[in-house]
């Protein structure tokens, strides 16, 4: 049985994502939020979301276990 809120929440969850292939098109810092193109500071003015920081372990997990669901490997 599918759960949209699933699809929904690996929208989300990849949206927030960091992107290290990327570099902030305002200050040239990588990683950057794959929704923005801009890094963790630009996007939300916080200094304390520098390198990634926004992106926890457990969102990582999160967006695991919603992209093994999404793609039916679960
Ligand atoms: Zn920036």
């Amino acid at each position: 049985m599918t759960q949209p809120e699933v699809n929904d929440d690996l929208e989300t969850l990849s949206a927030f994502r960091p992107d290290h292939s990327g570099r902030c098109e305002v200050c040239d810092q990588s990683p950057v939020v794959s929704a923005t193109g801009l890094c963790g500071p630009c996007t939300w003015g916080e200094a304390d979301t520098m390198n990634g920081a926004w992106w926890g372990e457990d969102d990582e997990r999160r967006y695991q276990a919603a992209l093994a669901k999404a793609e039916g490997r679960s």
